[in-house]
């Protein structure tokens, strides 16, 4: 038996820290991850099945991927020397942060955001400070540079869409960000595809930009954890130093490939069909008394409960066999929900099941159970 307690090795930074975790909660409609409800199209798991079938799987994954890094070159517009590909974004998040943050690192955050940045960086010894969105539940751009550049931050890492509010740090504030701050920004664009506003035209530009994004999302393959950098070929050398070797496996690789070929056929319009769906479900919502949906750019939105706690709002869901968020641990998020967009059929029951959940009557009943 060892003398002394193990758990006095691992660093104290690290002990103070709250994993991320998610409750195993299943249920019939489950939209609480912000993943594409809809599986990835067969004619591509097809393909996939078949690159992956003719190759021999007793060897490595190329060393270096050229054949994804070229396709996601083509596909981002972005050179291929300057792009990294990792085992879902949050590799990449991870290798980023353990390039740039070491012991008071300045690590500047706008929350309420994904807690994994706030996590990583802290564990790293970063000195994370923050910047609160503004009462609309939007970035107040003003407020973020002027923390960026009177709190001489080393790193800003902004989400947007911002994962869980979904608002957008516009492309002009972005551009007026890497213009005046001497650091890196980080955009984590993991929902950009349901946004419309595309930050890879600044890349030639600004050699302080760094951008990720995923397949989890759009693309439908949240399963095969593939994501992707976007930076200055020197930052990418500099990064891929903290990615392991033969990272993504090549059943992810295959089908990272596959799905970017066959993306503008089976996969765009099933994003459109998804933003169709949110602009629907806020407005529909909107209507229920004692729902306020805020405004999103992504395939999630937040809703405020006014009249209930919103743990009561969730449990009465679950219920009903839908699954959504319950964010109001998250600073500034008290009275909220978080509600990915599902299919039509789910959106249906969920607007069913809110409106009965909320009606006076049934108010009033289940909140006495
Ligand atoms: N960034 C954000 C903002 C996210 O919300 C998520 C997933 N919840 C990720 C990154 C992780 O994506 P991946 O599956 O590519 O690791």
């Amino acid at each position: 038996m060892a003398k002394f307690d193990p758990i006095t090795k691992i660093k104290p930074v690290v002990r103070a820290l709250s994993a991320y975790t998610l409750d195993p909660i299943e249920t019939p409609i489950k939209i609480n991850q912000n993943e594409n409800p809809y599986d990835l199209p067969e004619p591509i798991k097809r393909e996939v099945e078949e690159r992956v079938r003719s190759r021999a799987w007793s060897r490595y994954p190329a060393f270096v991927p050229s054949t994804l890094l070229e396709r996601l070159a083509a596909f981002s517009g972005w050179r291929a020397d300057g792009i990294l590909a990792g085992n879902g974004s949050n590799e990449l998040i991870q290798a980023l942060l353990m390039v740039t943050v070491g012991p008071g690192t300045r690590v500047l955050l706008v929350e309420p955001t994904f807690t994994l940045y706030r996590l990583q960086a802290s564990a790293l010894g970063g000195d994370v400070r923050s910047v609160a969105l503004d009462a609309q539940l939007s970035f107040d751009t003003e407020a973020v540079e002027t923390a960026a550049i009177s709190g001489a931050a080393d790193v800003v890492v902004l989400c947007s869409p911002n994962n869980p509010t979904g608002c957008v740090y516009g492309l002009e504030a972005l551009e007026r960000l890497l213009e005046r701050f001497d650091g890196l920004v980080v955009v984590d664009e993991a929902y950009r595809d349901f946004s419309g506003q595309d930050a890879a035209r600044l890349l030639p530009r600004y050699r302080n930009l760094v951008l990720l994004r995923t397949f989890s999302k759009a693309m439908a393959m949240g399963g095969m954890r593939v994501g992707y950098m976007l930076a200055d070929p020197a930052v990418a050398v500099e990064v891929a130093k903290a990615k392991l070797p033969y990272n993504l496996n090549i059943v992810s690789m295959a089908a990272a490939e596959v799905a970017i070929e066959r993306h503008d056929d089976l996969l765009r319009p099933i994003v459109e069909s998804i933003v169709l769906e949110r602009e629907r479900l806020i407005v529909e919502i909107g209507t229920i008394d004692g729902l306020e949906p805020f405004p999103s750019s992504a395939n999630f939105f937040l809703v405020r409960c006014s009249k209930i706690p919103p743990a009561d709002l969730f449990a009465r869901l679950v219920a009903d066999g839908i699954l959504v968020r319950d964010v109001s641990r998250y600073p500034m998020l008290a009275d909220f929900l978080r509600i990915t967009v599902g299919t039509p059929e789910e959106n249906d029951s969920l607007l069913r099941s809110l409106r009965s959940a909320m009606s006076d009557r049934n108010r009033e009943r289940w909140r006495s159970l």
